[in-house]
């Protein structure tokens, strides 16, 4: 979709993206959640899950199949807004391998994990 030029940079039409997010959040109750409720996240979702065809990636990594329920973000959409429709930092994942790659950033405490993202 977009070149990348370094790590941390990002394109015009991504820093787009990111001001949109981070605009939507600011103004809604829903705040970073609100984001999954726009109809261009629930066609970039689609989109992703057709890509993986249905199925989880980190299952399929390990030669099993198993349906996938989730679109990931592998940079998270508060860390990184600008790629929250970037193909490349998005996974079709099932709700087991979902909760395993957020189990470690819920041991400080700091947040209790919600999935938004099985919307
Ligand atoms: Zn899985
Ligand atoms: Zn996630």
């Amino acid at each position: 979709m977009s070149e990348r030029c370094k790590e941390g940079k990002y394109t015009e039409e991504e820093q787009k993206i990111g001001e949109w997010i981070r605009d939507l959040s600011a103004r809604s109750y829903r705040g970073w959640k609100a984001f999954y409720h726009t109809r261009e996240w629930k066609k970039k979702r689609t989109e992703i899950l057709e890509r993986d065809h249905y199925g989880c990636t980190m299952c399929r990594a390990k030669g099993k199949y198993t349906r996938a329920d989730t679109v990931h973000h592998v940079k998270h959409l508060k860390d990184a807004p600008e790629l929250a429709l970037d193909d490349g930092n998005l996974m079709s994942l099932c709700a087991s391998c979902h909760d395993e790659v957020h189990k470690g950033e819920t041991r400080d405490g700091r947040e209790r994990f919600s999935t938004p993202e099985r919307w």
